[in-house]
């Protein structure tokens, strides 16, 4: 039957089990360099070690399934981050790592020592910060709709920057200053009106959405107008968040134009020049051998270039840049693991492995439909490949953690899985579906094991549940 006859209904390759997947890898024991942390190598019994020591060595001591992070290349891309900018004044780093991507006190102290500022965006991720001493000034506060308990918090803490990010805001924010006799350095976040070539729930930058006043419609400027009325706000810049997952400077180049524009704007009226420009973060990593991100050196001599572009257009001075990367720091450094418990082949379709967390754990799969890169880490295996779906435990069809996954046709239960660049967005975005326990958060360095954050017990679900 020829598609043109049935325009409406599926089209054959898209029922096709693997449809639109790429073949399977040359070697399904392979480590594709850029999906996994610096360290993962296959030891000389096949078993995959990370930081020196043996996944089968991780599950046994901390079960499964199980966070795992590579110290060291979690500081090496924090310290390439602020490497690729150059020289900065003290305290006031270019760059602030975005503690949604995941934040411990751990990786708040790591943060901490590694010269970075913070990007915390609610009260929890301000509180471990705060708990890890993370120094208060290199911190900037963002939300959407911050308590006023929570802004009384980041006011009394001493965060270096409050991003404001809706009318109501810049008044009760001012008021709570005034009252404190305290002078916040407060940013405007704007909307630039770019979509960021990603997934439509995770690009911000566009009109239709609930961040930042709009550049366009005019509210960007009306906000300036009234932070500037405010005495006890000192505005200092400006802030634009464009999306997730970019891999390029393009999205960014409009973004800088735009807000340049408002920055030039704000000059010619009220004769001020604000210093800082802060554009976001959403710099992308590499899930699968077919994503291809641009390094820090070359995306932040892009920004600074493209800044730097628009600033002599504009006859400005330029600002001092800052960006957030999140992902970008601390998805490539994170591994999980899993255990596998049942291997269930359905006839002519695909081969289901299940293991044994789920979207409890990463619900980036059914949310985004993220892509994956898995591999059996317990062993090597010479065993033919087959297209498998890696699916958790949970009551839900679309509990799904790797949609497409070329594993060896000779998987069994008891293997161990790991999935790459899992440490931005799943520890942080975690939930407790079915009662499900929330795994722990292992750091891995020269041959050490140390447990971040402990796994969840029936003890602390009850604790919760008074009855
Ligand atoms: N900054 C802001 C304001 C954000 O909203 C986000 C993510 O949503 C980030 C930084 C971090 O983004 P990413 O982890 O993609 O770099």
């Amino acid at each position: 039957m020829s598609r043109a006859a049935h325009p409406a209904g599926p089209r054959y390759a898209d029922v096709l089990p693997g449809a639109g997947v790429s073949g399977p890898p040359a070697d399904l024991n392979a480590l594709v360099a850029k999906v996994w942390p610096t360290s993962a190598v296959r030891g000389e019994d096949g078993a995959l070690r990370l930081g020196g020591v043996s996944v089968a060595a991780l599950a046994a001591e901390h079960g499964t399934p199980a966070y795992l992070i590579d110290e060291r290349d979690w500081r090496t891309r924090a310290r390439a981050w602020l490497a690729a900018f150059g020289d900065f004044e003290a305290g006031e780093p270019p760059v602030h790592y975005a503690a949604k991507a995941f934040l411990s006190k751990a990786i708040a102290r790591w943060a901490a020592e590694e010269g970075l500022g913070l990007d915390v965006c609610s009260g929890g991720e301000l509180a471990i910060a705060l708990a890890a001493d993370f120094p208060a000034g290199r911190l900037t506060f963002h939300g959407n709709n911050k308590s006023v308990e929570e802004l009384e918090r980041a006011l009394d803490a001493g965060v270096g920057r409050i991003v404001l990010d809706s009318f109501a805001e810049i008044d009760r924010l001012a008021e709570l200053a005034a009252s404190r006799g305290v002078r916040p350095r407060v940013m405007v976040r704007i909307t630039v009106g770019v979509e960021a070539h990603t997934h439509e729930f995770i690009a911000t930058a566009h009109e239709d959405q609930k961040f930042g006043f709009s550049l366009s419609g005019g509210s960007a400027a009306d906000a300036v107008r009234q932070v500037l009325k405010h005495e006890s706000l000192e505005l200092v810049g400006i802030h634009s968040h464009i999306g997730s997952q970019i891999f390029d400077t393009a999205g960014f180049e409009v973004a800088a134009h735009r807000a340049v524009g408002l920055l030039a704007a704000i000059r010619d009226e009220y004769g001020i020049r604000l210093p800082e420009l802060d554009l976001g973060g959403g710099l992308g990593i590499a899930y699968t051998s077919e994503d291809d991100p641009a390094d820090a050196f070359d995306i932040v001599a892009g920004l600074k270039a493209i800044v730097g572009r628009e600033c002599f257009g504009y006859g400005l001075q330029v600002p001092r840049l800052t960006v957030e990367p999140g992902r970008a720091i601390s998805g490539t450094p994170g591994v999980t693991i899993y255990r596998v418990g049942t291997v269930k082949p359905l006839d002519g379709l695909r081969t289901y492995v299940s293991v044994d967390g789920g979207m409890s754990d990463n619900i980036r799969t059914a949310l985004y439909d993220a892509a994956y890169t898995c591999v059996v880490a317990s062993r090597v295996s010479d065993a033919p490949p087959m297209l498998a779906r890696v699916v958790g435990k949970h009551c839900e069809s679309g509990d799904i953690v790797v949609r497409d996954a070329w594993l060896p046709s000779d998987v069994v239960p008891g293997d161990l899985l790991a999935v790459a660049a899992t440490g931005a967005y799943c520890r942080s975005m975690a939930s407790n579906y079915n009662h499900a326990l929330r795994p722990p958060v292992v750091a891995v360095l020269e041959g050490t094991s140390r447990t971040l954050v402990r796994r969840e017990t029936e003890a602390d679900l009850l604790a919760l549940d008074l009855g």
